[in-house]
């Protein structure tokens, strides 16, 4: 029996976690007390990770497709080697826009994807198809117009908010605030805080809050602009903040000042009163703040959603400050700024769609691979992400990933998508491999946690910086050593003398510019063989310390790292690589978050011209199709499911069928009852769905989740596959973020 120290893969919030193993058996989970950010924190999801890492469904060995479907074992080398020619011969023939990548770094999961980058560079591809854009793209796109840049992104201080909002989300089941439930509990127990929760179903958040305004899904933009409102008429805004740190507030008041409040909000369906308590006491609070998620950002005018709830923390002056909304920093940078606006931005072949933070947006997938003619995606490489089940329109998907001429999925297990692939290749697990968790966006005090292995690589499964790293090797790009620059990362192993191996780096990158776009494996295939207990994977972070301490050297001092000028970066990189539970690497203050604004003028601009179009076009909304009398609010959050590495249904305690939760009333209307079948049909498609009789929905909606209908050991999908209800269409039309959470259906028992 040994004890390692690990982190939860499940959510964004990658809680520390201690992991009793016996042989290759994880036999006890528990939260890691030691862990800078969440301290012994869990929830029930992570205490069941051993079924993700053992089970019989784990691939161990690369496969390749043959003619008549089945597939068969092949060696690493006979994969790579055909798979890097046929890669080459498609960038030949017909560039670099026939190839796209997708996927590349889930929860938790984020050292493959930046290896993964190298492929598209050697591609010469800008095709960068990621889930984040079926998610966030409309609140990057803001940033980047609100605040400068798309790498600005905001987060909440609920934990000290005397007033908080939990709009569109359910943290009691979705976390995404720091220890979810203990922080929820705080504020409950507090007379002095209050908590709001704006959601069209009673959640576990909801049953807490002190107000809930349960809206009619699809109408947060009125009631959203009838807060905004009641707010500005009442002259409640902060002038004073917004004449020091804001632009254009004259155009959003004239807006304001002519919302019809009482029509708006009868659209939500909710009490007005409730609305003018929720806007009085979010503006004059002391401390307040919004957390906001899928809920409003999945759903009818979800970019205009992003910028009103931006409004209500800005006009109020609730930015900047402790128990506000905030910017913060990264170490590892995951958000990247590509203004749709300049001229060399690359744009797709069909739909002419841009990418937002530097990804494209899964909607338009199928068809820039099955309508581009000449010039359509035809190779691909899927990196743990199953898109098949999890972007919108799995019709749509099976067919255009059936016409690739090369498909590789790198995965741990045989997915839904990797069904379709010409070739498999086996990944070792989350806990096979040096990790690292990159979705912690706090501030003022900000962690990071580099996980090592716990287990070798299952089989024949490599770590994903190995496969890209030879896949690299193989098509020609990178050579297969670099004597000197291992020469020197072997004899400087350490923080000070860290400095000398960056700088032979950059003065062979330097010399051969070519190389410049592989820095991350030549740093894996060098410096990476010099790093202790293996850890070559996280050679890759030396450079993106040094260059984090370059930019904030006093919040990196204020975490308790030391070093000059030169050495504070590389003994940062030193820290990481010891911390076995993590560790804090900034302590920023409030004031900071002025100096992260990216507008030379370090304003915030809030006239956003195309926001205000779509905010007066607001009233014209498109009323529900004809025949489809409910909304499927698809994609619920609930508390057994998780991002789709859970395969083995076992991991559930309850919920086996990922039930349709519909309200009392609507199922004596259709005849269902308790564990019934019901056929839930959009205009997309139909699948076969178990009732559950639940009143905390609204009347007229049902709500299905995510998560579910995968296959495991060659069984039939277990759970619904939502999206075979989804459309590609049915999305935002400037970002393309889907609306899962308005799905016009009809129900039948
Ligand atoms: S699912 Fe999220 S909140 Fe729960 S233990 Fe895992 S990381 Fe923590």
């Amino acid at each position: 029996m040994r004890t390692e120290k690990a982190a939860c893969i499940l959510c964004s919030r990658n809680c520390g976690l201690t992991m009793d193993i016996e042989g290759d058996r994880i036999v006890r989970i528990k939260g890691d007390e030691d862990h800078p950010l969440t301290k012994g924190y869990i929830c029930q999801k992570a205490a069941r990770l051993g079924h993700y890492q053992n089970h019989p469904d784990r691939l161990q060995q690369p496969l390749r497709r043959e003619p008549d479907g089945r597939f068969v074992e092949v060696s690493w080398d006979e994969a790579l080697d055909d798979i890097a020619q046929r890669l080459l011969a498609i960038r030949n023939r017909h560039g670099g826009e026939a190839f796209a990548t997708a996927g590349g770094g889930g929860q938790g999961n984020h050292l493959g994807g930046a290896y993964l980058a190298q492929i598209r560079a050697a591609m010469k591809s800008r095709y960068n198809y990621n889930s984040l854009a079926q998610e966030k793209t409309g609140d990057f796109w803001l940033n980047g117009r609100l605040f400068g840049s798309q790498t600005c992104h905001t987060t909440e201080d609920v934990e000290h908010a005397d007033f908080v909002i939990f709009l569109g989300c359910n943290p009691y089941q979705s976390h995404g605030i720091p220890n979810a439930r203990d922080t929820l509990k705080e504020i409950k127990k507090d007379p002095a805080r209050t908590m709001v929760v704006i959601d069209p179903r009673r959640t576990e958040t909801a049953r807490q809050a002190d107000i809930h305004l349960q809206l009619k899904p699809g109408t947060d933009a009125f009631l959203l602009s009838a807060i905004l409102s009641i707010i500005v008429r009442e002259g409640l805004h902060d002038r004073a903040f917004l004449a020091a740190h804001c632009t254009g507030f004259d155009a959003i008041e004239n807006i304001l000042l002519n919302v019809p409040v009482a029509d708006y909000v009868a659209r939500a369906d909710v009490p007005l009163a409730d609305v003018e308590r929720v806007a009085r006491g979010f503006a004059t609070a002391r401390a307040a703040c919004l957390r906001v998620d899928l809920g409003i950002q999945h759903t009818l005018n979800s970019t205009l959603n992003s910028y009103l709830e931006k409004l209500l923390f800005l006009i109020t002056g609730h930015f900047g400050k402790k128990g506000g909304n905030n910017l913060h920093t990264s170490l590892v940078p995951i958000f990247s700024h590509t203004d749709e606006r300049k001229q060399n931005i690359k744009r797709t072949v069909y739909h002419n769609m841009f990418p937002v933070s530097g990804i494209m947006p899964p909607n338009i997938l199928p068809d820039e691979i099955l309508l581009a003619g000449e010039r359509r995606i035809r190779a691909m490489i899927v990196d743990s992400c199953n898109p098949l089940l999890t972007w919108p329109d799995t019709a749509a998907f099976e067919k255009a990933f059936s016409s690739l001429e090369l498909l590789v999925v790198v995965d741990v297990a045989l997915t839904e998508t990797a069904r379709l692939a010409h070739y498999v290749l086996p990944a070792a697990s989350q806990f096979e491999k040096w990790e690292f968790t990159g979705f912690n966006l706090e501030f003022p005090v900000n962690g990071f946690h580099l996980r090592h292995p716990l287990f070798a690589p299952l089989g024949n499964s490599l770590p994903e910086p190995e496969i890209y790293t030879r896949l690299l090797e193989k098509m020609g790009v990178i050579p297969a050593s670099f004597p000197w620059l291992e020469k020197i990362a072997r004899h400087e192993p350490d923080a000070a003398a860290h400095l000398g191996f960056l700088a032979a780096l950059t003065a062979t990158l330097m010399r051969n510019k070519k190389l410049a776009p592989y820095g991350a494996s030549i740093l894996y295939r060098t410096l990476g063989k010099a790093l202790p207990d293996n850890a070559a994977a996280a050679a890759l972070l030396l450079p993106l310390a040094v260059d984090y301490a370059n930019q904030h050297p006093a919040a990196v001092r204020r975490a308790g790292h030391r070093g000059n000028r030169l050495t504070l970066g590389t003994a940062l990189f030193r820290a990481i690589l010891r911390a076995r539970s993590g560790l804090i690497f900034s302590v920023h203050e409030f004031n900071d978050t002025w100096s992260l604004v990216k507008h030379e003028d370090r304003r915030v601009h809030l006239e956003v011209p195309e926001m205000l179009e779509s905010w007066r076009a607001l009233e014209q909304q498109p009323s529900l199709p004809a025949g489809f009398p409910f909304i499927l609010v698809a994609g619920d959050r609930r508390a057994y499911n998780a991002n789709q590495i859970y395969r083995d249904p076992a991991w559930r305690k309850i919920d086996p069928h990922g039930a349709l939760r519909i309200h009392p009333q609507d199922a004596a209307t259709i005849g269902a009852t308790n564990g019934s079948k019901v056929i839930c049909e959009s205009e997309r498609g139909r699948i076969e769905v178990v009732a559950e009789i639940d009143d905390s929905v609204r009347p007229g909606m049902v709500v299905l989740p995510h998560g579910y209908g995968v296959r495991y050991q060659d069984s039939a999908p277990i759970g619904p596959q939502i999206n075979r209800l989804t459309a590609s269409t049915h999305c935002d039309p400037l970002v393309r973020t889907p609306f899962h959470k308005y799905v016009p259906v009809r129900l039948t028992a």
